[in-house]
């Protein structure tokens, strides 16, 4: 088992300026406000400071677990042994490039990416800008909502591959489908974009963001936390549909319930455990296959010492 202490005092040493959190509360870093501590989170906030970090973790033989904004996270409350890197907004510049493009760190927000796109009278991210991810993490589930998704905007991705090379990948290479692409379950680190958006008018970009962002006010539980959507769109349904049609709205385990707004979302309703929502989930989960012989898939990430 890795010794996080002396690691952390090596990572110190080796790069001094780099900030980085000991027995860091993961609680902190996840908008469902669940997570025991981590044994050690690095900001980084360079590429070139993101890269010397990997390099010798990789040397050491520690493999870190990337994170951005953790909306779409689980995170166990046992103490977590692994290191996080979080990437946000210490890694966040963007620049236009050209027309219509603009090329963009993995730690910025999609709501603040959206509104410097929507200020230079670029049209294309309106769909991000109530996502409450970053554009790497974006990027990794191929996010999407009404009707737009990354795939449509990205262009290509630059990120560190397994063995800490630094590479490029077209959009096309990327394998972008539902919640997926290449990235999903491997060990890379996206470290900027490049987005190709389109020439429009600042005033109808900013009206069509009001416009998403009132709809998810009126359909979403914005007030409570959560993770988003908790299951996958199965193939043939909605998972909020088929929740709701189980009468499972409001469904309560400990802390966990199932919104009473919008049946998709499982909330924290103050005090959850990360069992309590594992335990909803798997009800759910049971129920709805019982009733329909559908199976739901999570589309939140379960992070544990597993
Ligand atoms: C209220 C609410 C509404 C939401 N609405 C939507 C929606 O409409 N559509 C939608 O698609 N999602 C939605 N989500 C889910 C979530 O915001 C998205 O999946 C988002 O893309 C996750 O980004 P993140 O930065 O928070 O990633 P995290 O949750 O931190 O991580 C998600 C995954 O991406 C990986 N990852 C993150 N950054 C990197 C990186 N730089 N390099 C490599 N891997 C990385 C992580 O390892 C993890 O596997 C919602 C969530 C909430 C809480």
């Amino acid at each position: 088992m890795e010794d996080f202490a002396l690691i952390a005092r090596e990572i110190k040493e080796y790069l001094p300026s780099l900030e980085l959190r000991e027995n860091e509360p993961m609680r902190n870093h996840c908008s469902f406000k669940i997570g025991g501590a981590a044994a050690a989170m690095a900001l980084p906030t360079s590429i070139g400071e993101t890269a010397g970090l990997c390099s010798f973790l990789r040397e050491k033989g520690v493999k870190p677990l990337v994170i951005g904004n953790g909306t779409n996270l689980l995170v166990t409350d046992e103490p977590l042994r692994r290191l996080m890197i979080k990437m946000s907004d210490g890694m966040s510049a963007m620049e236009r490039r050209g027309e219509s493009g603009i090329n963009a760190l993995c730690g910025i927000s999609l709501a603040k990416l959206a509104s410097e796109c929507a200020h230079l009278s670029l049209s294309g991210l309106e769909f991000a800008h109530g996502i409450p991810g970053t554009l790497g993490g974006a990027a990794c589930m191929n996010a999407g909502a009404y009707g737009g998704e990354m795939k449509q905007v990205l262009l290509s991705v630059t990120y560190l591959d397994e063995s800490i090379k630094l590479r490029e990948k077209s959009a096309e290479e990327l394998e972008l489908g539902y919640r997926h692409s290449i990235f999903s379950d491997s060990e890379a680190v996206i470290l900027s974009c490049e987005l190709e958006l389109l020439r429009g008018d600042e005033e109808e970009i900013l009206a069509r963001m009001r416009e998403l962002s009132e709809k998810r006010r009126a359909s979403q539980p914005l007030d409570k936390p959560s993770a988003g959507s908790t299951f996958k769109r199965p193939v043939g349904g909605y998972a909020a549909a088929l929740i709701e049609q189980a009468g499972l709205k409001g469904f309560t385990l400990g802390g966990a319930q199932v919104s009473e707004k919008h049946a998709g979302f499982v909330i924290n309703r103050g005090g959850a455990s990360f069992e309590d929502v594992i335990r909803l989930m798997d009800y759910i989960k049971e129920t709805v296959y019982k009733r329909t012989g559908i199976e739901l898939e999570p589309e939140v990430k379960i992070i544990d010492n597993g």
